[in-house]
């Protein structure tokens, strides 16, 4: 197994600096948004609240600033191990595009190498650089996988997620326990038996 953890940042830029001139936008956007909702925006609790809901949004959304695929060549590695890898119960949290309500849970993701391995914890972080912009959840599937076979080149990638949207949650239709699952397949997984067997290992209730 590999760990990665302690190497240097290399191949993207990561992200934890705030561009002044887009807080300061946002954050006058959004102070007419308080105000438009009949909020005083100058009481005490609210002063900072559209500076603080501008940092936030602009934390959740830096994904458009990095390069999945760089991510993951950051940490690729030559071997010979051609048995499904797993990586199960990455913790998952976007924005919903419609709604710009937060949608989250987890996905299970696998590849069987043809060639080169990644290092493990590049995979979660390549859910972050996709999760962390507005999207939909079958799209956010979808580009983990193609983003994990043009990069690597396995002999198959597998992604299911499994999450819960609070646009449909707290609005709307009240489902309050539903989750959403979709997955995406390529190469071996699209073979019956491979991707039962990944099934089976991620304990997800998949047709
Ligand atoms: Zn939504």
């Amino acid at each position: 197994m590999l760990n990665d953890d302690f190497e240097p940042e290399e191949g993207y830029i990561k992200i934890d600096r705030y561009n002044k001139k887009l807080i300061q936008s946002i954050s006058d956007n959004y102070s007419a948004i308080l105000k438009d909702m009949g909020e005083e925006a100058s009481r005490e609790g609210l002063a900072k609240t559209p500076v603080r809901a501008a940092k936030a949004m602009q934390f959740l959304t830096q994904g458009y600033d990095l390069n999945p695929s760089e991510i993951l060549k950051s940490a690729m590695f030559k071997e010979d191990y051609s048995q499904m890898v797993i990586v199960k119960d990455i913790e998952v949290y976007s924005l919903c595009e419609h709604h710009l309500l937060p949608f989250f849970g987890k996905a299970h993701i696998a590849y069987i190498p043809n060639g080169h391995i990644v290092g493990l914890s590049k995979i979660p972080r390549i859910v972050d650089a996709f999760a962390r912009r507005l999207q939909v959840q079958e799209r956010l599937t979808n580009e983990i996988r193609d983003c994990i076979q043009n990069t690597l080149n396995p002999a198959g990638v597998a992604v299911v997620m499994e999450c819960s949207h609070l646009c449909m949650q707290m609005r709307g239709v009240q489902k309050q326990n539903s989750v959403t699952t979709t997955s995406a397949f390529t190469g071996e997984f699209l073979k019956d038996t491979t991707r039962k067997e990944f099934i089976s290992l991620i304990g997800a209730s998949l047709h």
